[in-house]
């Protein structure tokens, strides 16, 4: 660990973008697969690198959803969710973090006979558990695979409404998401879901101007009623809408090694986080996947440790909480939408 991540772990840190499959610690990955005699390789040396995104996969943001794979044979039942989800959360507490939103699309773990019910429920269970046992703030964001289409993404935004927080008080369902390829499925396409979830009280954000340009971001936020925005680095290529996303405190998830590897930030680029700041856009340091990026809470509060220093970076964690949706469960079924 650097010395700039050593004093990065000492900072109270609030994770608003993490995925769950992507951030199962390798281990409990390899562990989980020997105990089923599913490893596809001999060594655990030789799973990190099929979990973790190696330098010559860098670049694009389907290269990149390819390491999404492997997690998926191990997390099609319910025990094991349970098992990873504490995992992830174990690992978090443990390099700081007080409030942690995980998120993850129940969809894709269904496949071993699991229901959509259980897929989330099994995340929750894990929750609920981990937060008695670290003292952690925890969350569910529950994600519509573009790829899957308009209408599944209504049916997820249904059934994460029937599991939301503020419905059972006790940690639950907190937010809305679209996620994967997101070339060719704008955002538009998934309005009638987010009118689900907005009813039945969820916070909104969607993954938009990760691999397409600020129009999609637009869409994320008028079309949709995003109040946050996973990635967004387009977003600095279009002034009205950063003029938009200050006005209306619109954040940006943002994490940085995730988006020089998936290609949202060419190499050497600077980081768009500069441009938001300058222009008063709040902002989140997040690390997306904790395993598929090879990074941590820490590393990637450090990744701009001299550029922004230590007060800016905690600055920014202190106002990512006010953006947090947990314990923002509102609305009466029957008030005003
Ligand atoms: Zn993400």
């Amino acid at each position: 660990m650097t010395a700039k991540t050593a004093q990065a772990k000492k900072i109270a840190k609030i994770e608003l973008h993490q995925h769950l499959d992507g951030s199962i610690p390798a281990a409990v990955t390899w562990r989980i697969m020997k105990r089923y005699g599913l490893n596809p390789v001999e060594s655990l040396g030789e799973m990190r690198k099929l979990l973790q995104l190696q330098p010559e996969e860098e670049g694009s943001l389907l290269s990149y959803l390819d390491k999404f794979h492997y997690p998926m044979w191990i997390t099609q039942f319910y025990e094991n969710i349970v098992e990873v989800t504490l995992a992830v959360v174990a690992s978090a507490a443990k390099d700081g973090v007080k409030l942690i939103e995980l998120r993850y699309s129940p969809m894709i773990h269904v496949y071993a006979g699991l229901t959509v019910r259980q897929a989330i429920r099994s995340v929750l269970a894990g929750l609920n558990q981990a937060k008695e046992k670290y003292g952690i703030e925890v969350g569910l964001i529950v994600i519509a695979m573009r790829q899957h289409g308009p209408h599944v993404a209504k049916i997820l935004a249904r059934a994460a409404v029937s599991e939301s927080q503020w419905l059972h008080d006790r940690t639950g369902v907190i937010g809305f998401d679209i996620a994967g390829a997101e070339r060719g499925n704008p955002p538009s396409l998934f309005s009638k879901a987010y009118d689900i979830a907005r009813k039945g009280g969820l916070g909104l954000t969607a993954h938009a101007g990760e691999d397409e340009g600020p129009g999609y971001i637009w869409q994320a936020i008028d079309d949709l009623g995003c109040t946050r925005i996973g990635h967004g680095c387009s977003a600095i290529a279009d002034k009205e809408l950063l003029r938009r996303m200050r006005r209306d405190r619109i954040l940006v998830e943002c994490a940085p090694t995730s988006n020089y590897q998936t290609g949202a930030v060419a190499k050497g680029e600077r980081h768009p986080i500069f441009i938001f700041l300058e222009n008063d856009v709040p902002v989140a340091l997040c690390t997306d996947n904790t395993t598929v990026s090879n990074t941590s809470h820490s590393r990637e509060s450090a990744f701009f440790w001299d550029e922004l220093g230590a007060t800016t970076i905690r600055g920014i964690h202190q106002q990512a909480r006010q953006h947090s949706f947990i314990g923002k469960g509102h609305p009466p079924l029957n008030g005003p939408s």
